[in-house]
């Protein structure tokens, strides 16, 4: 059956399945990767970004926009300077109140967060002017005046001065008003060649570090609560893609399990019909076999077991339009036991079937395979002799007549049989030719039996 599953289908089909199982999670991992992936590489660029390249970038943006802003303070300073310069020049001001008035207005001008940030004033010798934090220093020659990294600062303003009239300087100042606290500061400087000022302010890069400090720690809370998001959507997705290959590898498994019950049917089924076909089978060689025996039956006689009459009439009629027609010689013998009524008499009926039985035994023996023996009905047999004329038919009636009258029948008995024999005429009709052969019997026994007549 091409239904069948075998064994090595089945075997093959969990296989290929398991196969397909570890492509299929070599998939869902490539899909989980392809989503968490992507917002790895986000974050890193974005960290990365952000603390190597904008951090850097921003604090260099930072320091740019405090010169320029240092600048444009001294620039108004000078300015406000040059104002006074002018109110001198017309007279409105002496050159000592001018200049008196413009220290004590830079000596209060104050910025900046705090408002701490400051200017101060120092000429090229170079003494110092004005500085609000350190007036104990003002009017002293700070040429000699070290930072604690052996920079020459006032020295360094005037050089810085020297060249285009203004330029920045890096060195180390104290904090604000904090006398203690030195650090670094890079400083804008201008002269005021008219009064032979030099005009000054600056920006501790600590600030610009604190501000950066400030905006990375900002970034850094923006970049872990992105992280935080990024994870949870990546975990989200991941969940959910945990589920899909969940539910895909239980519907493979269910239908493994469908499939597996289809297999077991169709075997169960398979076995089924195997067994209802050799059933049938069986049943058709049984009513085979019955045919063939009824067919014997309707052609036998039970109890001598030879053709009945129905069978011999077939024969006979076969044999003789074969006569006619190939103009071939038939004859027929017909038989009829002498005195049976006194055997039935004597010795009973049952011994008269066994002496019935003994003489178709006895004449089935003596006759040609061709001949056709057949019981007519009673204690009277018929013989067809296909293919046999007068002589051939004489001889073998003889022969029979001498078998049963020598053969041993039960109990002893002398048996012994009256003989008619005719041969087909081509204008025979069936009766015709029976009728003679019966006739023939009734001239034997008219001659005192066991004789073979021919009519
Ligand atoms: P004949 O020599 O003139 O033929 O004398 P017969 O006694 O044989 O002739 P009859 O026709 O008077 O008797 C035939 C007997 O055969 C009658 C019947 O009881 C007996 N018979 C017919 N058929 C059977 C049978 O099947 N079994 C037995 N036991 N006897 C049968
Ligand atoms: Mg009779
Ligand atoms: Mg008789």
């Amino acid at each position: 059956m091409k239904l069948l599953f075998t064994q090595d289908n089945r075997s093959a089909s969990t296989k290929r399945s398991t196969t397909n199982m570890r492509n299929q999670s070599h998939h869902d991992f490539r899909e989980l990767s392809r989503i968490v992936l992507p917002a790895l590489v986000a974050i890193t660029l974005f960290i990365f970004s952000s603390f190597f390249l904008f951090i850097p970038k921003l604090e260099k943006g930072l320091l740019e926009q405090k010169k320029i802003m240092i600048k444009e303070l001294v620039n108004s300073s000078y300015n406000m300077i040059h104002f006074m310069d002018r109110e001198v020049s017309s007279g409105a001001y002496s050159l000592k109140d001018a200049q008196k008035i413009a220290i004590d207005h830079l000596r209060e001008m104050k910025y900046g967060v705090d408002g701490k940030d400051y200017f101060w004033i120092n000429d090229f010798s170079p003494l110092l002017v004005m500085h609000p934090y350190r007036p104990d220093l003002e009017g002293q020659n700070m040429s000699d005046f070290v930072d604690p990294a052996g920079t020459k600062v006032f020295m360094e303003f005037v050089k810085a001065v020297s060249k285009t009239g203004e330029g920045y300087v890096s060195y180390m100042w104290q904090w604000e008003d904090d006398k203690n606290k030195i650090i670094p500061k890079l400083s804008f400087v201008k002269e005021y060649k008219p009064w032979g000022w030099i005009i000054g302010t600056g920006v501790y890069l600590e600030d610009v570090k604190k501000e950066v400090a400030l905006i990375s720690r900002n970034l850094i809370v923006i970049s872990v609560i992105i992280l935080i998001l990024v994870f949870l959507i990546a975990w989200y997705q991941i969940h959910q893609a945990l589920n899909v290959l969940r539910m895909r590898q239980l519907a493979e498994t269910k239908l493994l399990e469908y499939k597996d019950q289809l297999e077991t049917k169709v075997k169960d089924r398979t076995a089924e019909l195997s067994k209802a076909n050799g059933e049938l089978i069986h049943e058709v060689e049984h009513r085979q076999e019955v045919e063939e025996k009824l067919k014997i039956l309707v052609t036998t006689d039970e109890l001598t077991n030879t053709y009945n009459r129905r069978a011999f009439n077939n024969h006979m009629y076969t044999n003789m339009s074969r006569a006619k027609r190939y103009n071939e010689p038939l004859s027929v013998l017909m038989l009829d036991i002498d005195y049976f009524k006194n055997v039935n008499d004597s010795h009973g009926h049952d011994v008269g079937d066994l002496v019935l039985k003994s003489l178709a035994y006895a004449v089935k023996g003596s006759i040609r395979q061709e001949d056709i023996f057949a019981r007519w009905g009673g204690e009277e047999f018929t013989v067809l002799l296909p293919q046999t004329g007068k002589d051939t038919a004489l001889q073998l009636a003889e022969r029979l007549r001498q078998t049963v009258a020598e053969h041993h029948f039960p109990k002893s008995l002398h048996i012994t049989v009256s003989i008619g024999c005719t041969t087909f005429q081509n204008d025979d009709s069936f009766e015709s030719f029976v009728k003679r052969a019966d006739t023939a019997l009734y001239q034997a026994k008219d001659s005192g039996r066991n004789i073979v007549e021919y009519n």
